[in-house]
C-alpha cells in the first residue's frame, strides 16, 4: 500500500502498489498541470475526503473527470466518466509517498491525438 495527499492534506489517497512507470503527456492539460500519471484499475485506488473537498474539471467530449484538491489544488487524480467506464484511472505520482527519481517515465504524445478534450490545441 501507498499514500500520498495533496499539499494541505484534504484529499488522501491510496494506491495498491508503486508505479512501475509514470507517464509525462504533452496534452494541452496535462503540460500544464505537469503531471506524472499512474494508471490504476480503480479498485485499486482509495481516494479520501470530507464533502465538498474535491473540484473537479470536465469538458471537451466528457469522458474524464480531472480532479483537484478544492483547497490547495493539487491534481490528484483523474476518473473515467463516461457511463461505461474503463477499468482504468490516472493518479498522480506527485501526491504519492515515493521517491519518484526512481520511477521511470514514460513520454506520451497526447497533444497529436485527441483523446478526451475535444479541443483545439
Ligand atoms: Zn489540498
Amino acid at each position: 500500500m501507498i499514500t500520498g495527499s495533496c499539499h494541505c492534506g484534504a484529499v488522501q489517497i491510496a494506491v495498491a502498489e508503486a508505479p512501475a512507470v509514470v507517464t509525462s503527456c504533452n496534452c494541452s492539460i496535462c503540460r500544464r498541470l505537469g503531471t506524472l500519471c499512474a494508471y490504476y484499475r480503480p479498485a485499486e485506488v482509495t481516494v479520501t475526503h470530507a464533502p465538498g473537498a474535491l473540484a473537479s474539471n470536465i469538458w471537451g467530449d466528457r469522458c474524464i473527470a480531472f480532479c483537484r484538491c478544492a483547497t490547495c489544488g493539487c491534481f490528484t487524480h483523474w476518473e473515467d466518466i463516461r457511463p461505461e467506464p474503463a477499468d482504468r484511472m490516472g493518479v498522480n505520482a506527485r501526491m504519492l509517498d515515493i521517491d519518484l527519481a526512481t520511477v521511470p517515465v514514460k513520454f506520451v504524445d497526447g497533444a497529436s491525438f485527441p483523446v478526451s478534450t475535444g479541443e483545439k490545441r
